[in-house]
């Protein structure tokens, strides 16, 4: 016997990396929201803080230029007020000397300057004879020094805010005026010079303070006289340090610029402004470069809201895909299960109706087909006995001409279900279609089909068995002795490549199978089979009766064995020769089975012995076939050619459960009652006794 073979359908199911996909496509959106949403935060943060100084810079520039310039006006008007000042004394002294006869008084020297000092606060007033001698003064102890300094140093051609120069006394900056007392005598045209008036005002911190806390600004203040260093300093702030910058400016002209952390502009001296001016403002601008840092901070915030909106907006996508995962795990897993089965049961089974289930389940798992049908026929086999009578009973014999038909459907959808009910009419169709052509089978024929949607069908070939004809013996060539279909369903989509790839295979291992079958059908029946007579061989007769009599223990049934040994069948061999021996043999062979129902079984146990099991027969029916059997081996002599020779029979009847309740049991009283009937004289039928070794005679035979 050939053994079964062990089968694998190879699949191949492309690889999904779903959740791989779900996290590139995440990846992908996250580098777009970035661009779109942090990239331009980070660009506006990277530009404000490169941008950020620069404006700053300019901007304290531009506050030192107006502090400086704001400054210089301030001073300018100062300088007016006190040269106006200083006019006014001088006017008040030349009245009172037109008056006096050219003549000015100390007294009235000292009463002018005390006046000019009331109308300037914080100023002091000296008066000078023409020869430069000092008349009176007016003014605070150490201002009025200063004034009087003034005076004495050059009391004609003194320092002046309206000649742009500065008045350094070592005592620190001011503002100087000296006017000229000048009187016009009565009948003269001259106007001489007969005293002059020193007005000085001096301009300390405090005052300079003062004159930046009028202007608002929030810079530092310098008075630089055109010798270089500064002599006024106002403010809390640098001044101090710039020491050096204010040496390296150069003496005349407006300059402005920036140094480390300040912008300033010098504003030179001119006609009305004795000094140059330094303002200087710090450089600010922190907090275009905060913005900047908040900016970038920001765009980093912006991540985690950019990141959440991303995960929910993937979040549908991820889940799809990975259900469609799951599907797809499931789908496999299902696909090698059902292949597993599939091998399972190739290699194992011997139950066509098992293998068709499995065969169409497996289709439909391999195919994703909505219906599944096979349907196998077998051929015509010249039985050498009626096919019903053939041994093993317990198989479809081959002969019939449907070996099977199944259909399958695998869906719930009712598409499955119509696909179902067409699917074998086809199957029958292409089967004829196939068989008249004699097309190769082996290549899946693809249509379409009215209820059935897409359809692929493919033919199951068998390997020729050894009772067949040379030419179907012929290695590789398979005999069609089937068709497999799937169907789509109406509306479904086609088969794919690889679908029909599986379906391919699928036919091939399932004609193996069939072979594989076919092949243990045939030498399991071989090997019960009685090669004289046909009949079942003492196996067979034994394997049936242990059924049969389990069969009839489940439903309180009964069954009755006969044992026949022919009467002195040596001597017939010792007379005619074996060759007859053998046609008596066949002949009561056929005799027997005419005795008995079609539900019967009749077997040649050993030599010239046989059994029939006579199914739901109790020992009364028995007899009555025993009493039949006898009579027709005494009806007529046996014969062939020449030799005609009478023969007689002797039969032992057993029940069940009457006799025994195993298989060897009844067939072990069945040959007591048979050595009972030879013992009385042979050509008779004895009942077994219950106990097997006292037969008693029943009815004579
Ligand atoms: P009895 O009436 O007591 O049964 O006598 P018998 O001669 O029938 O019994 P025995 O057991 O002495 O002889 C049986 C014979 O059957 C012996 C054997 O040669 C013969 N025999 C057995 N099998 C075959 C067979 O297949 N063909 C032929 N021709 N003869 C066979
Ligand atoms: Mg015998
Ligand atoms: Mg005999």
């Amino acid at each position: 016997m050939t053994g079964p073979t062990r089968t694998t359908v190879a699949t191949s199911v492309p690889a999904s990396d779903t959740r791989t996909t779900a996290a590139r496509l995440r990846f992908r959106l996250a580098v777009v929201l970035a661009v779109f949403a942090v990239v331009p935060l980070l660009v506006g943060a990277v530009l404000l803080a490169l941008v950020a100084p620069a404006h700053a810079r300019s901007t304290a520039v531009d506050a030192a230029a107006r502090d400086g310039d704001a400054a210089a006006v301030a001073l300018t008007a100062r300088c007016d007020a006190v040269r106006a000042s200083a006019r006014i004394a001088a006017g008040e002294v030349a009245a009172f000397a037109t008056r006096n006869g050219g003549v000015v008084t100390a007294e009235a020297a000292a009463t002018f300057a005390a006046r000019a000092v009331a109308r300037r606060p914080g100023s002091a007033a000296a008066v000078f004879d023409s020869e430069a001698r000092l008349l009176g003064s007016a003014g605070a102890n150490a201002t009025r020094r200063t004034a009087i300094g003034i005076g004495a140093q050059d009391p004609m051609f003194g320092p002046s805010c309206a000649a742009g120069r500065a008045d350094s006394t070592g005592d620190g900056a001011g503002l100087a005026e000296i006017s000229p007392v000048l009187i016009s005598p009565a009948g003269s045209t001259a106007t001489p010079k007969v005293a002059s008036v020193v007005l000085w005002l001096p301009l300390d911190p405090a005052s300079l303070s003062a004159l930046r806390a009028q202007l608002g600004t929030t810079g530092e203040l310098a008075l630089l006289p055109a010798d270089g260093q500064p002599v006024v300093l106002a403010g809390t702030g640098p001044v101090a340090d710039l020491t050096g910058l204010l040496r390296s400016l150069p003496s005349a002209g407006a300059v402005e610029g920036t140094t480390e952390g300040f912008g300033y502009r010098l504003v030179p001296a001119g006609p009305g402004l004795p000094y140059r001016v330094l303002a200087v403002d710090p450089v600010g601008g922190g907090g275009l470069r905060i913005l900047g840092w908040l900016l970038f901070a920001l765009a980093l915030i912006a991540l985690v809201p950019v990141w959440l909106v991303l995960i929910r907006l993937t979040r549908p996508v991820a889940e799809e895909l990975t259900a469609a995962d799951g599907e797809l795990e499931a789908g496999r897993a299902a696909l090698a299960d059902s292949l597993d089965r599939f091998g399972e049961v190739l290699a194992h089974t011997h139950d066509l109706n098992e293998l068709l289930g499995t065969v169409t389940g497996t289709a439909l798992t391999g195919t994703g087909a909505a219906a599944a049908a096979i349907l196998l026929v077998a051929e015509e086999v010249d039985p050498p006995v009626p096919a019903d009578r053939r041994a093993p009973a317990d198989q479809p014999a081959p002969g019939s001409a449907r070996l099977g038909v199944r259909s399958e459907s695998g869906l719930p959808d009712p598409r499955g279900e119509h696909a179902r009910a067409v699917l074998p009419g086809f199957a029958e169709r292409h089967f004829a279609t196939l068989k008249s052509n004699s097309m190769v089978f082996r290549e899946p024929h693809l249509t379409e089909l009215a209820g059935a949607g897409p359809v692929a069908a493919i033919g199951v070939g068998v390997d020729a068995l050894p009772v067949e004809t040379p030419a179907e013996r012929a290695p590789g060539r398979r005999r069609l002795i089937g068709v497999l279909v799937v169907a789509r369903g109406e509306g479904g989509p086609a088969f794919d490549a690889l679908q029909l790839t599986r379906l391919r295979a699928l036919a091939a291992q399932t004609g193996t199978a069939i072979t594989n079958i076919r092949r243990y059908l045939e030498v399991r029946r071989l090997s019960m089979t009685d090669t004289l007579t046909g009949l079942g061989n003492r196996a067979q007769l034994v394997s049936s009766l242990s059924r049969e009599i389990a069969a009839a223990s489940r439903g309180n049934g009964v069954l009755t064995v006969l044992m026949l040994d022919i009467d002195h069948f040596k001597m017939v061999n010792d007379t005619w020769g074996h060759g007859f021996g053998d046609v008596v043999l066949r002949d009561f062979a056929g005799r027997l089975l005419a005795c008995v129902r079609e539900a019967d079984t009749v077997a040649r146990y050993g030599g010239e012995e046989f059994v029939v099991l006579l199914r739901d027969t109790d020992v009364e029916g028995g007899c009555r076939v025993a009493e039949r059997v006898l009579d027709a081996a005494r009806s007529r002599p046996f014969e062939e050619a020449e030799v005609s020779q009478p023969v007689t029979v002797s039969i032992g009847v057993a029940a069940y459960p009457r006799d025994g309740r195993s298989a060897d049991d009844v067939l072990e009283a069945a040959d007591s009652a048979l050595y009972a009937a030879k013992r009385d004289g042979r050509n008779r039928w004895r009942v077994a006794e219950p106990s097997h070794n006292a037969p008693i005679p029943s009815l004579p035979g």
